[in-house]
């Protein structure tokens, strides 16, 4: 039986040493989200995770979403626990109180959906859709439309979604073919077929606002020409009560790898009546707030289960008895020893481990920069926050579903064959981890993002919100004795990855090819450093707190061993990287694509 716990001790050490807790309650509106109420709210938030939503994991994967007559029932037990998830208030966590919200940050609601993912990364899909269709619709609806729908969004007791696929296009949504036709009442008939919408259709709410991407009948071609519409499955009436059924059905579910717990839709709208969201032509860009949160809430799914599958590992290798340590006999009562004892094991471990705990730091500081990108009183911190978070989008998104992926398969390699059976619980990771890497735009194209727009992005200006920081901090501690061993391996990586950029911006400008040749290489390398920052940062906080005496001395010993292994085993990696962008676009553009 698999296990989960939330890593609440970790998640304090972040808020506390990386953020500073007391500068999120300082920023304007945030006065209320002091380290104590924080503090309540994940442990709260760890509990319904741990004992609500967790115990349906295996069992939804089990039993899949089932489809009859056009309806899709969710699995056992996740209506009563989604009811429970809206009755305590979490949908609303992060949201306006205006609408109805508690209005607290967005890194602390980016704490729980860690632990949800953790828990039950199907389940998390449906609150996580209806997130993203509040924030497109509140910063692009029309008051009318926020009036009318947000406080249900909030509430949980509707639900969203991002209608953007369809069978022909998925990467190039500037070929999409569904068509809004203007109403004689100011609304829009919308028809089309859109393909595997996540919680498109479900027994948990009772009513569903499909957010889709459509064509007006005079658009110009490409992404220029589309538009967003908000598209209700029934009709509300003018109190808000559900009401006719609208012309938008669900045509069959996808049976597929993962997530099988979470509802994959194809949906036919059919002269379907929706209202435009922002202005004619322009969706893209209410689409990218939807995106752009909905990238940085897929990193963490990534993390979520990059965490849970380390927890199960670490379990598995402290009971499993295979062979004798090589340094002598570990446990001489026992037929053998624990295969934790095995360096092997421990690289698996360590490697789970070390890349979970930076992405936790630099997750949180990319969610904090989101906060401070909002409520900050001073234009240019906001801008600068923004810009920082515009610029981590890409990394978080792609780094952060890699090291799922992986940490989830090191945790199957680590319970050898038992691993490879359902029953044992870490193979369904592997699988759910997995969409992680391709939804929400591929993770690379999350790399030409990178390289293509945030790289040149004002002459090079979002980079320096990275470059900068990090550089005055390698400096200064290069004047500390005690942190030489770990920023010596990060000034080196650090100035691989300036190198190349320099490199990519020089022959990119000539030839879009090698640019879009060193993209992935070129996003791994930015976020091993940008992990090794974070690594950095959290060894000096761990010597301050064991200098002082304060805390939990065990938890900082092992922060400080794991930061060595991560800059002496993993900041390597930036080496080769460096090797494999110089080598350019030849060696991957010659072959003659007959030739394949
Ligand atoms: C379980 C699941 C849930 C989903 N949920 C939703 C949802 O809720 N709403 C929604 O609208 N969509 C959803 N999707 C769709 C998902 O976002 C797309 O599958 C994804 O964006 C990729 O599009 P595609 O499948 O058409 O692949 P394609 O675009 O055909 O890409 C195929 C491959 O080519 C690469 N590629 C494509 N273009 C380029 C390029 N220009 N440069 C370099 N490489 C390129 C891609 O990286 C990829 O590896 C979901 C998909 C799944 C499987």
């Amino acid at each position: 039986m698999p296990i989960y716990k939330a890593p609440l001790e970790d998640v304090r050490f972040v808020l506390d040493e990386i953020v500073g807790l007391d500068k999120l309650s300082a920023l304007p509106g945030y006065e209320d989200a002091t380290p104590e109420l924080v503090g309540q709210v994940l442990e709260e938030g760890a509990k319904l995770c741990e004992e609500v939503l967790f115990p349906l994991n295996q069992s939804g994967d089990g039993e899949g979403c089932h489809f009859e007559n056009g309806e899709v029932r969710t699995p056992k037990g996740f209506k009563e626990a989604y009811t429970t998830y809206i009755e305590a208030g979490w949908q609303g966590l992060a949201c306006d109180p205006a609408y109805g919200g508690q209005g607290l940050p967005k890194l602390v609601n980016t704490m729980l959906e860690e632990f949800i993912c953790s828990a039950n990364l199907s389940f998390g899909m449906y609150p996580g859709l209806s997130l993203g269709a509040y924030n497109a619709l509140a910063m692009y609806g029309s008051d009318e439309l926020k009036q009318r729908f947000l406080p249900k969004l909030v509430d949980g007791t509707w639900s969203g979604t991002m209608c953007l696929t369809e069978p022909h296009c998925g990467t190039d949504l500037g070929i999409i073919r569904t068509k809004a036709v203007p109403d004689e009442q100011g609304a829009f008939k919308i028809t089309g077929t859109k393909i595997f919408i996540s919680a498109g259709e479900h027994d948990l709410t009772g009513n569903i606002l499909h957010l889709v991407l459509a064509r007006l009948p005079d658009a110009p071609a490409g992404t220029r020409g589309i538009s967003l519409f908000l598209v209700p499955k029934f009709m509300p009436d003018a109190d808000g009560t559900p009401g006719a059924r609208n012309g938008v059905a669900c045509g069959s579910i996808e049976h597929k790898m993962g997530i099988k717990a979470s509802s994959t839709c194809v949906m036919n709208f059919e002269d379907a009546t929706g209202w435009l969201v922002g202005e004619p032509h322009k969706g893209m860009r209410a689409m990218f707030v939807m995106m752009n949160a909905a990238r940085l809430a897929v990193g963490i799914q990534g993390l979520g289960l990059a965490e849970v599958s380390y927890q199960n590992a670490v379990n598995y290798a402290r009971e499993r008895l295979q062979g004798r340590s090589l340094s002598g006999v570990k446990a001489p009562d026992k037929p053998a020893d624990p295969i934790i004892v095995h360096p092997d094991v421990r690289k698996n471990l360590l490697t789970a481990r070390a890349f979970t705990e930076g992405a936790r730091a630099l997750g949180a500081l990319t969610a904090y920069k989101l906060d401070v990108a909002e409520k900050h009183p001073d234009e240019r911190t906001r801008r600068d926050a923004d810009e920082f978070v515009q610029l981590m989008t890409p990394i978080v998104k792609a780094l952060f579903t890699d090291i799922g992926f992986d940490s989830a398969n090191i945790a199957v390699q680590v319970h050898g064959g038992h691993g490879f059976i359902w029953e044992t619980g870490v193979e369904q990771y592997v699988r759910d981890a997995r969409i992680c890497q391709i939804y929400e735009g591929t993770n690379g194209i999350q790399a030409l993002d990178l390289v293509g727009r945030k790289l040149p992005q004002d002459i090079g200006r979002l980079l320096r919100h990275f470059f900068h920081p990090v550089g005055r901090d390698i400096e200064a501690a290069m004047e500390k004795d005690e942190l030489g061993e770990f920023v010596m391996p990060l000034a080196k990586a650090f100035a691989k990855l300036q190198q190349a950029t320099a490199l990519i911006a020089q022959k990119g400008l000539k030839d879009p090819e090698e640019a879009g040749a060193a993209a992935s290489d070129y996003l791994r390398l930015f976020g091993l450093v940008a992990l090794g920052w974070t690594w950095l940062t959290m060894v000096e906080k761990a010597q301050a707190r064991l200098e002082a005496g304060e805390g939990n001395a065990a938890f900082f010993e092992a922060k400080i061993k794991t930061a060595r292994f991560y800059m002496t085993k993993l900041l390597p990696q930036t080496n080769s990287l460096f090797i494999t962008i110089a080598a350019g676009a030849k060696p991957l553009m010659e072959l003659e694509d007959a030739a394949f």
